[in-house]
């Protein structure tokens, strides 16, 4: 046991410095693998130490779900990625519930306190599988990405909250008494769907770190089921890891954690003036004309959005931006912190394509900065560029910061249709007068623009 405790200790040493890498591009992949090395000296110390575990049973296990995980892993397109986390994230809180359930019907050491982290473990675990599963819905246009919302959702979210307490307790105390429990897995997974069906639009990344951070909860529980160190270690930093990156969330959306999660319900009201359905009329432009405008410009500030992922655009965007360059001109690119469809994703994208982690300015120091650019140009962005959502208190993006490319000279906006983004609003950014469309994949454009800019 001494052994394995020192092997836990070593794990988590490499956890912590693996996240501690993560923090910058340049050393995240070296962080990474720190952390899996880690995981396999707490999984090797675990598999040591348990003598009683059947060794064929783990194989076959393994086996099976390294084959599904290679399968996905192999087939699962970049901007899939998200719904991938959200179904990890579900798993994880599947796996953290189904092993504590184990430890209810069979106790290793039965004790009030192994029955409180059993029912703690199973209610966080259920919940996550279940509200994971609904934001993989929603990502993946399963279910609607707005609000759902119905009348009496908050006494009925009230109620099961009651009855989760009320079984939770029963289950503790009455340990044998299995009605209790599987009233409580049950309520559990239904309060997973209440909870994440009303959030809607451009909340999703919240619920998504926040998800996260609950399978962690959920496994630190686990940990304190099976009383094993390693697994209460890394429980509660994907916990907390998780909560750190739901506050960023939060932050970049300007609402507070209760205002996500609760305060979509009675949303229904909400409709007229959120820009959906109006017309808006709009000039669009070449990319000749967008290669000229850029050839004039001096200062070019790049705002990458999801089309940009979705076209797999951020090898073109890098070599029109060092061309740009290399006429002298100075580009910088905005990241908006909830761009994209994951947290960090177009960092993760622009990183891939090796673009100079200097250019990428956050949403703080690139805003003062299109105050004297020339051209800002959108690339497959579009909610995080609405400005709607500093002026309009009846939009679902009202009072989250975006990045104020209208206060730029010009705006060149690529896109290749006038459809909505993940918020499903319209944008009125794209009817402004210094704005103009450039219709097109972001790859096909960007390839276009570069030869356009190459013949000037
Ligand atoms: P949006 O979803 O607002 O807009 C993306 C735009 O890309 C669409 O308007 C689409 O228009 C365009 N597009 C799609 N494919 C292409 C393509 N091949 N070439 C060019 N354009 C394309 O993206 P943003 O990044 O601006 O905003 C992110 C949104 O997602 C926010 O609402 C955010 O809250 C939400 N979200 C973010 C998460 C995160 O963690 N970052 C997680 C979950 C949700 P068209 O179809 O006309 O081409």
């Amino acid at each position: 046991m001494a052994y394995t405790n020192i092997a836990y200790v070593l794990a988590a040493v490499c956890f912590i410095l693996g996240i501690k890498r993560l923090s910058s591009p340049k050393t995240a992949r070296s962080g990474n693998t720190i952390a899996s090395v880690g995981m396999l000296i707490a999984i090797v110390a675990t598999l040591v130490s348990f003598e009683l575990l059947d060794f064929r049973t783990i194989a076959i296990g393994m086996i099976i779900g390294a084959m599904i995980g290679a399968f996905f892993a192999t087939k699962v397109e970049m901007t899939q990625m998200p719904q991938m986390v959200a179904i990890f994230n579900g798993f994880g809180g599947g796996a953290s519930a189904l092993v504590a359930a184990a430890e209810y019907f069979n106790p290793a050491n039965p004790s009030l306190f192994n029955s409180s982290t059993i029912a703690i473990s199973v209610f966080v675990g259920t919940l996550t599988f279940t509200g994971s599963f609904i934001a993989f819905g929603k990502l993946q246009g399963f279910v609607s990405g707005k609000p759902i919302v119905f009348p009496g959702q908050k006494p009925l979210n009230a109620l099961i909250a009651i009855g989760l307490v009320v079984l939770g307790v029963y289950t503790v105390l009455y340990g044998d008494s299995d009605p209790y429990f599987y009233g409580l897995v049950i309520l559990s997974a239904l309060i997973g769907v209440t909870l994440t069906i009303p959030i809607g639009g451009a909340d999703m990344p919240v619920v998504i770190s926040l998800l996260n951070s609950y399978s962690g909860v959920a496994a630190a529980a686990t940990g304190f089921v099976l009383l094993n160190n390693g697994l209460i270690i890394a429980g509660a930093l994907v916990g907390a890891s998780g909560l750190i990156l739901t506050n960023i969330m939060c932050k970049g959306m300007n609402r507070s954690l209760a205002n996500v999660i609760f305060g979509a319900v009675g949303l229904e009201q909400v409709t007229p003036g959120s820009g959906e359905g109006k017309q808006i009329s709009v000039k669009s432009a070449s990319t000749e004309e967008a290669a000229m405008i850029l050839d004039a410009a001096e200062k070019i500030i790049v705002v990458p959005g999801y089309g940009l992922a979705v076209a797999q655009a951020q090898y073109a965007v890098r070599e029109v931006a060092d061309f740009l360059e290399e006429q002298g001109k100075k580009v910088l690119y905005a990241i908006h912190p909830v761009a994209g469809r994951m947290p960090g994703h177009m960092n993760v994208l622009l990183a891939e394509a090796n673009v100079p982690y200097e250019q990428l300015k956050d949403l703080d120091a690139i805003n003062p900065e299109f105050e004297d650019c020339d051209v800002a140009i959108v690339l497959g962005a579009n909610d995080v560029v609405n400005p709607a959502a500093r002026h309009d208190s009846s939009s679902p993006i009202y009072g989250m910061p975006i990045l104020d490319v209208d206060k730029s000279k010009t705006v060149l906006v690529n896109k290749r249709t006038m459809n909505p983004g993940f918020a499903g609003i319209q944008n009125e950014l794209f009817g402004f007068d210094n704005t103009l469309m450039v219709f097109g994949d972001a790859k096909a454009m960007l390839t276009d623009l570069h030869k356009d800019l190459k013949n000037l």
